[in-house]
């Protein structure tokens, strides 16, 4: 047996309200994804307006019909606006404020003069636009999660699809003012589809917020809170299974006297320092580069498709920048350097860790000549200053 259509109607507008309650329930779980609260208020207008749509089929009042025309266009116009903000993150209120003046605008005084007819072709024209241009901000946006995307980009389609049908069949009838509203088998489908689409896009959006969620954690894990660098485990989860070629460079850096940096000015000074260092890094390095904190005041750098001697230069391209520095602080001001040791892959390629602890061993060299400079791997200086007792004592 088929249901009636004001029945599905109500029907639409009870699944819509189940999408909302896990939409809401979502946001209030997490309260960093705001396109879900936008998408809560979205929902939150076209229930109105269905509800309005199905006392005006049976009244059929004009200001009801104006009504119930206002709060679907608005709530089409959020759902818009919600995809936009899910893509750029652009607050989605004077977007949808916007498109729900025009759209409004356009169709309810027809209702309102009793052109109901006109006034329902404008209505299920506009709600395809924007339905389609809702599809085609999450289809742009797919690179992000492509499953979930593409799928809620097809059903917020499919949906236009059947708005767009609605239409023509009214513009086929050729009637501008109705006595009862339209009921044939566009709209039967339209709500069907809607139904489908309506749960399909709920449990896609469940799963979108999951991805960002994980995708959120995941990159918490391998940065480096204060200095916005990847952490030691990025660059080992990344890089430690490598066989280092001949243009693959490794440099290991650390601040000099890092302690007393911390000792004289506190460790909130030091922290402005690792900052600055960082920054210093960010600077120099191109592309090809890949720039962790190892821990403390302990860096590096990870180069690829690099010419002999250049990462060497480009380490000491980082020493001269931050040796240029002066930092103030209330208690003084300070003038940092930085050690740096460097290592390439071979030939035959050595194994990542093995370049690593190579560059360490170059740093530790260019400590004991005197910091502020770079040292290669594999190359033995004479002892300059003996601060043995300074190492010791760390
Ligand atoms: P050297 O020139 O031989 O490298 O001497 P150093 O003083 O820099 O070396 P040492 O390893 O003795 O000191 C490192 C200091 O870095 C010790 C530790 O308290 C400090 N440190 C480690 N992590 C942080 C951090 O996140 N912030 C700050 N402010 N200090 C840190
Ligand atoms: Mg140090
Ligand atoms: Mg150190």
């Amino acid at each position: 047996m088929m249901l009636d259509y004001q029945s599905l109607l109500l029907a639409l507008g009870l699944s819509a309200a189940c999408l909302m309650v896990t939409l809401f329930g979502t946001w209030v779980s997490r309260r960093t994804e705001s396109f879900l609260l936008t998408l809560v208020a979205a929902l939150a207008l076209t229930i109105s307006g269905i509800l309005t749509y199905n006392l005006y089929g049976s009244h059929m009042g004009a200001i009801l019909g104006a009504v119930a025309y206002s709060l679907l266009m608005g709530g089409f116009s959020v759902i818009y606006a919600a995809s936009i903000q899910f893509r750029t993150g652009i607050k989605p209120w004077r977007v949808a404020g916007l498109l729900a003046l025009v759209t409004i605008a356009a169709g309810a005084p027809c209702m309102l003069v009793g052109l109901n007819g006109l006034g329902l072709v404008i209505m299920n024209v506009a709600t395809a636009i924007l339905l389609a241009g809702t599809a085609h901000q999450y289809w742009c946006a797919r690179t992000e999660a492509p499953v979930p995307l593409t799928g809620m980009s097809v059903l917020y389609l499919m949906s236009a699809t059947t708005f767009a049908l609605c239409a023509t069949m009214l513009i086929a009838n050729g009637e501008w003012t109705l006595a009862r509203v339209p009921d044939n088998w566009a709209e039967n489908l339209n709500i069907g589809v809607c139904i489908a689409g309506m749960t399909g896009i709920g449990a896609l959006s469940l799963a979108l917020h999951q991805w960002r969620l994980a995708a959120h954690h995941r990159r918490e894990a391998l940065t480096d809170p204060l200095t916005g660098l990847l952490n030691r485990r990025a660059l080992f989860e990344q890089h430690g299974t490598r066989v280092l070629g001949v243009s693959s460079a490794i440099i290991v850096l650390d601040i000099d006297r890092f302690k007393s940096i911390n000792d004289q000015f506190g460790h909130a000074c030091g922290d402005l320092v690792l900052k600055a260092f960082a920054e210093d890094l960010h600077a120099v390095l191109g592309r090809d580069s890949t720039a962790t904190r190892l821990g403390g005041e302990e860096f590096a750098v990870l180069i690829d498709n690099v010419m002999p001697g250049r990462a060497e230069l480009i380490a000491t391209d980082v020493l001269q920048r931050f040796a240029s520095r002066r930092i103030v602080f209330e208690r003084g001001i300070v003038q940092p350097t930085v050690s740096a040791g460097v290592a390439t892959g071979t030939q035959a390629g050595s194994p990542f860790e093995t370049v690593l602890s190579q560059a360490d061993a170059a740093l530790y060299e260019a400590k004991r000549a005197g910091r502020n400079r770079v040292e290669m791997a594999g190359y033995l200086h004479p002892v300059v200053d003996n601060d043995s007792e300074n190492r010791t004592s760390a």
